[in-house]
Formats: structure tokens, sequence, C-alpha cells
């Protein structure tokens, strides 16, 4: 690594470049350009910062596969060029978008960065300058000679995270991220602390960047709730071209022992549909077979999504799908950590 990082600063869109329409009252996506006007202070930061943006910066509730394609492959051009990345999101599909990278850069040994803003960069109480500088700040540490964090991170209100270990909770409060599952990379306060203990780490072989751009979105995530009917779910799982469905049950992975339920999921997993078994708790894991309510799904062939996250699964999925994996292998690699998204 050179002595000054070199830095790359991608704004997708979000909060943190919007300002008001005066008309509208709502908040939309502005030139990025100026982004950097409102923060003069990132020029004190000891790296070389160019920046670089979506012609049409979106609102993260746009988000889709295609745009992930697009950040990964910004990625994936500059790569040699930079020393880390810091990739603009919003918040509200941060988690997804972060998750989704992480899983197509494989062999990753560079820091990317995903962070946001709750505020405008321009409003007065903004969190985005903290956000923004730390993000900044992170990409640029390094050890040895060699970045501290070598995955794909997010970082919101203090706390550094793995990507695919965070869900969104709050859409108020400056703390809108948690990691219930992991514990938090890096922690900024009087200095900036890395947990280095949690820190992704690489085998000694340097392979090469591989980046997965293939990814199927013929996928949904069916919720349980107390009284969900036979015929909804019958239609969910008939839909035509389903090919994976993150189902996500009670506590510890349990669902109803109904015949219909389970004979709805047999006939689906007889047709090749991948079923991943996560919890709508947003602590703990999966032990399919530790009540009577999930020893069915584990033996029909549902797999245990053991403690990740809906984002991660969503992403997993959508990764492993496009693998054509025989289900026997399917089922190692999604019940395996890849990316450090599984304990
Ligand atoms: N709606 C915004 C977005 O996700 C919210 C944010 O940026 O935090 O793009």
């Amino acid at each position: 690594m050179t002595i000054k990082p070199n830095i790359l600063l991608v704004y997708t869109g979000g909060t943190i470049g919007m300002v008001k329409d005066y008309k509208t009252n709502a908040l939309k996506a502005f030139d990025f350009s100026q982004i950097l006007d409102k923060i003069p202070e990132i020029q004190q930061l000891n790296c070389s910062l160019e920046s670089i943006s979506f012609d049409e910066p979106i609102d993260s509730s746009n988000m889709n596969t295609n745009y992930y394609v697009k950040i990964a492959e910004i990625i994936e051009h500059n790569y040699t060029k930079f020393d880390g990345f810091v990739i603009l999101t919003g918040s509200d599909t941060m988690s997804y978008i972060s998750s989704a990278i992480s899983f197509m850069l494989e062999n990753l040994r560079k820091p990317i960065i995903f962070t946001g803003s709750q505020l405008p960069i321009g409003d007065l109480r903004t969190d985005a300058k903290e956000n923004l500088i730390t993000s900044l700040e992170i990409a640029c540490a390094n050890k040895n000679n060699q970045p501290v964090v070598k995955e794909v991170c997010l970082y919101f209100e203090y706390k550094l995270y793995r990507a695919n270990r965070t869900t969104k909770v709050n859409a108020e409060q400056f703390e809108a991220f948690t990691s219930m599952n992991y514990p938090a990379l890096a922690e900024s306060g009087v200095h900036l602390n890395f947990n280095e203990h949690f820190l992704f780490n690489h085998s000694k072989k340097l392979e090469k960047l591989i980046v997965r751009k293939n990814l199927v979105t013929d996928i949904v995530i069916l919720k349980l709730f107390p009284g969900i009917t036979e015929n909804i779910v019958k239609s969910i799982l008939q839909s035509k071209n389903l090919k994976g469905v993150v189902l996500e049950t009670y506590g510890s992975g349990n669902a109803p022992n109904e015949i219909w339920f389970l004979n709805l999921l047999k006939q689906a997993i007889q047709k090749n549909i991948r079923i991943v078994n996560i919890t709508q708790c947003l602590g703990g894991s999966v032990m399919q077979g530790h009540y009577e309510t999930s020893l069915e799904m584990k033996e029909i062939g549902v797999i245990s999504g053991k403690d990740i996250t809906t984002e991660s699964a969503v992403a997993k999925l959508m990764y492993l799908l496009s693998e054509n994996l025989s289900s026997k292998d399917f089922k190692y690699y999604f019940e395996k950590s890849l990316r450090g998204e599984i304990s």
C-alpha cells in the first residue's frame, strides 16, 4: 500500500446527498459534485480521494440487482488503482445491498465501507459528516503496509459492522443499524478502536479477486404469522419460476407442523425450490430439530439459515442459485460461512 492511501468514494444516492424539493417538500437526490463542497474537512484526511457518482443517483428503495452489478463493476474496474472504497447508498436497503456485494466479491483483500446518513449532508444537525469522515478513515487504516479491513463493512453512528450481519432497525434515530449476532468490528470514540480479533481472517494464499455478477432473483421472503392460510402459502410456493424461499419462522426456526404446511414445503422442495429457514428474531439462531415444530422441516430437506440475517439470506440465495449446485451442495454451501455471514 502507498503511504497515502488512494480511496475511491462512490455515490449511488440516498439521503446523504439529497435536498428538499421546495415545491413538494419531498427529499430527492442532487448532483454529487456538491457533496465534497459540503465537507471541506475531508481535505485534511491523509488520503488521496477520488469520487464517482451514478449518473442518476437513486433512493435506495429503487435498488435492484442491476445496480448491485454496477457497484461491483465500479469496484472491479478500480480494484488495483485504489486501496479502499467508500460506497454511499441510502440506508433503507443498505444491508441488502452491502450483503449482496459481500457475496459478489470473492477473495476481497481491500476495505469496502458502506455508509450514508439519516439527515442530508447540508442539514445543520446532519449525521452525514461523521459517518463519511470516519468511513474514509477506516478505509485508509493500515498496519504493516496492509489494510486493516479486508471485507465489506457498514459504518453508521460510531460503529463499524460486518455488512452481511447488519439490519436497519430504526428510521428515526441516528443509530439506525444493528448487528445482533456478531460484534462491531470497530468503534469510534476518542480513538478509532478496531476489534481486530473479529475482522475477517483470510487464508494466507493471495488469490485474485473474483466478481460474481449472476444473481437469481426468482425468490421470495415468506414471513409466517399465526393464522397464515393454506391458500396464501400455496399460491406463493406454486408461483411460476420460483427458485428459492427465505422462510422466516418463529424463535429457533419453528413453524406450524400441520400436514398442509409441511406438504406444501415438501412439494416445493421436490420441484428443486430451495427453502431456507431463518428466524424472525433479530438475535439468535435456527436450530432445526430442537423442537418438534422444526423437526420435520429438517427431515424433508429445509435448509438451516442458522443465525444469518434476512438481508444476507436473500443475497446468499441469489448468489448460490446462480451457481447451479446440486441440492446436496446447495445445502452444504448455504449452511457454511462463506463471507463471515454465519457463526
Ligand atoms: N430513503 C433513503 C434511501 O434509502 C433513506 C436514506 O438514505 O437513509 O435512499
